[in-house]
């Protein structure tokens, strides 16, 4: 007889389920992502009650083979990688095989996917019980509902008193996601009510402007050896912005990164008040061997191999752009 026992998967899955979404917001953003890494390019989301009565996301992504329906919501299972040496190789926003799987442990979950040649079917999942599959009718894409999330983990529950802040955090993390991917069309509806919807468009100062609510917009690109930027920022003359609508995307996925925030926000040196922040989308594009995604369970974070170099080429095609705006606005003025 051992002491020491392994977790039955049921367990692990819930244990694991508390690091990888630990709140609403996380389930938003894992799923909006699967959709982006099966080829999306049109989403929906719903959301009631803070997300804790119901988040959905349906997308129009190439689907999944109903035999591997099972295999999506189970843990360390994903199409992603097959190799310990494609964990840094990665492109795509998953690799680890872990949310579907965290998600169905904490709520009343139902994955429906079509597949192009394959029949639509469904699998539901409470709070990690799984029933069998079903055929269901579905034109294309998947969709996948969280109902009642964490009721099955009433101390988790218990944070989730204040709808509101978590509505306005996952409309927040939806524009964010809009606009480093402008070429998905968007819409979030929160209790019923549309709160944001964008059409796809290839241009992210479009797409940078409708999110900052503001036209002083300016954008550029730049290259440096492997790396290169895209990034659309308001005019020195507008920072009425609060920090959080610096919005840093590497290779596509929505980071947090005090770096190379301050990186945006040194650039503005000078230009606007101390204390007092720009709107700017910075979409960056670095060799996925220079970017470690794997640091934070909920891979919000990222570190980066060459931070410097990085920290300084979004710093200087920052000034860049701004240098360039305020030549052509220096022009305008004198003609
Ligand atoms: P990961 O994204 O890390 O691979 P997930 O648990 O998020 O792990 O998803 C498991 C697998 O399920 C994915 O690798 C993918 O094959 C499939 N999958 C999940 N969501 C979708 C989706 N929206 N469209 C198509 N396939 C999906
Ligand atoms: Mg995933």
């Amino acid at each position: 007889m051992n002491e020491i026992r392994r977790l039955c998967e049921d367990v692990a899955n819930k244990v694991a389920a508390g690091e990888v979404v630990e709140r609403p917001y996380n389930v938003i953003k894992e799923l909006m992502e699967n959709s982006a890494d099966a080829g999306a390019d049109r989403l929906s989301v719903v959301v009631e009650n803070g997300g804790v009565g119901l988040v959905s996301v349906t997308d129009n992504g190439k689907g999944i083979i109903p035999d591997d329906l099972p295999l999506a919501v189970e843990r360390f299972a994903t199409s992603k990688i097959s190799t310990a040496d494609d964990v840094y190789r990665v492109s795509t926003f998953g690799f680890r095989g872990e949310a579907l799987a965290a998600i169905s442990s904490v709520s009343d979950f139902t994955i429906r996917s079509f597949r192009k040649g394959y029949i639509g079917a469904e699998l539901r999942i409470r709070y990690g019980e799984k029933s069998d599959i079903l055929p269901a009718p579905m034109q294309e894409g998947t969709r996948v509902e969280a109902k009642a999330l964490f009721a099955n983990v009433p101390a988790r529950l218990k944070f989730f008193k204040n709808y509101q802040t978590e509505e306005k955090e996952i409309a927040r993390f939806v524009r964010q996601f809009s606009v480093i991917n402008p070429h998905i069309a968007v819409e979030l509806d929160i209790n019923g009510k549309r709160v944001y919807s964008a059409d796809k468009t290839e241009d992210m100062c479009k797409r940078a402007k409708k999110v900052f609510q503001e036209t002083d917009v300016v954008t550029g690109e730049n290259e440096f050896e492997d790396m290169s930027v895209k990034a659309a920022v308001t005019l020195p003359s507008v920072h009425k912005f609060r920090k959080d609508m610096i919005i840093i995307g590497i290779n596509g996925r929505v980071v947090k990164d005090a770096s190379l925030t301050q990186a945006v926000v040194t650039a503005y040196h000078r230009l606007i008040p101390e204390g007092k922040f720009p709107a700017a989308a910075i979409s960056l594009q670095i060799d996925p061997e220079k970017v470690d995604v794997n640091v934070h369970p909920t891979k919000s974070v990222v570190k980066l191999l060459d931070s410097r170099e990085i920290f300084s080429f979004v710093h200087n095609s920052v000034k860049m752009i701004l240098e360039d705006a305020g030549r052509e606005t220096g022009e305008q003025m004198r003609a």
